[in-house]
């Protein structure tokens, strides 16, 4: 079916969906779904996954960029889209064109956004965007940016999987303490939200109001708790396998040297593959010589360096990998099976960055 590929990806939109609705059915009826579908849906295609969330209900939907607003709605979605990463000056234009929400991140911002509704970010203790601002002068301040409307408050959490820390407590804390001020005030935003995906699966229920922002548990990623942290209290599963062709199979004797700088040295004489996938398609450099991916079922190390456009892997195992058969680097064949956060912890970094790091060169497939 993939003949004509030489690294692509397939993602599932039953495994979106299923995603989904677990997360849906977990937070209740109460508690409005808002899929983050920034960085292109963490890679996994940001208008078809819009398409199929919508499909399952999804009312909102979360990007970072205008730009990524833009494409959405020039992707033909619909829904209410909300802008987190803040609206450049000349970015203003294009938000009121193409009807999208935008998150305001100071008092003097909002003083100069005009007629729109939007979502205020408090600045609970990440120290990130958001205003530091009290529930005081932000309350004076929503009064005199009218009609501009206080659609939503909302903030984000710096250290949500780690139950070893006060920081949620007090960030949550403090949001509400803003909350209860601006209620005092006469101010009650429709939406008040704080989680993403952790704070979610973790089941930290005081943080969830009545809105949530799940991003990397809708691919089917989480982060595992610190401390006494409960397990994730439902399943989510990947939504994303990769995979890529080989381009050439071959014996080399013993004391062959693979690869850029000789980094590996043949201890015997072996079988190897060139794969059709580099670092330019978002495998880790840092897999170099120790990255594995799954051919013909089992595993089979990465041998030498990573390059641009190819890894070299061992398939001493197999004599039955010819070229253009597919290999697997993120997903599973037999009983052989690795993620997104296997290959982020050989490479010394996260899942979302190994995600987010398959650049647009691989083809996407949906299945
Ligand atoms: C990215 C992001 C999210 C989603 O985070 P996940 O950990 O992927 O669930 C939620 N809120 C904000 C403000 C974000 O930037």
């Amino acid at each position: 079916m993939n003949d004509s590929l030489r690294c692509w990806v397939e993602v599932s939109r039953p495994r979106l969906a299923a995603n989904f609705r677990a997360i849906r059915t977990f937070v209740g009826p109460d508690v409005e779904v808002m899929p983050v579908v920034k960085a292109d849906a963490y890679r996994h295609g940001a208008v078809e996954v819009s398409q199929a969330l919508l499909a399952e209900g999804a009312r909102w939907l979360a990007v970072s960029s205008v730009e990524e607003g833009v494409h959405l709605r020039r992707g033909g979605i619909f829904g209410r889209i909300l802008v987190m990463g803040g609206v450049l000056p000349w970015e203003r234009e294009a938000l009121i064109e193409f009807q999208l929400t935008p998150v305001v991140h100071s008092l003097e911002e909002l003083a100069t956004i005009g007629p729109v509704a939007y979502h205020l970010k408090i600045d609970s203790g990440m120290g990130r965007l958001g205003t530091l601002a009290g529930a005081d002068e932000i309350a004076a301040a929503v009064r005199r940016a009218q009609p501009a409307r206080l659609e939503g408050l909302m903030t984000h959490f710096a250290s949500s999987a780690d139950f070893t820390s006060s920081q949620t407590a007090g960030q949550t804390r403090r949001f509400l303490e803003v909350r209860q001020g601006l209620r005092e005030a006469g101010i009650t935003p429709v939406y008040e939200h704080m989680a993403s995906t952790n704070p979610v699966l973790l089941a930290r229920r005081e943080t969830w109001q009545n809105m949530v922002r799940p991003g990397i548990s809708l691919y089917g990623y989480f982060t595992a708790g610190k401390g006494d942290a409960p397990k994730p209290a439902l399943d989510v599963r990947p939504v994303l396998s990769w995979k890529a062709a080989i381009v050439l199979t071959k014996e080399v004797p013993e004391g062959a040297l693979i690869g850029y700088g000789g980094i590996y040295r043949a201890e015997r004489r072996m079988r190897i593959a060139v794969l059709g996938v580099g670092y330019a398609d978002g495998m880790p450099h840092r897999l170099s010589n120790k990255g594995r991916v799954i051919a013909d079922g089992k595993f089979a190390p990465i041998l030498g360096a990573v390059s641009m456009d190819l890894t070299t892997i061992d398939i001493t195992h197999s004599s039955r990998l010819r070229v253009g058969d597919a290999v697997t680097i993120i997903g599973s064949e037999e009983e052989a099976s690795q993620d997104a956060r296997h290959l982020a912890r050989t490479a010394g970094t996260i899942s979302y960055s190994v995600l987010c790091g398959i650049s647009a060169r691989v083809k996407r497939v949906y299945v």
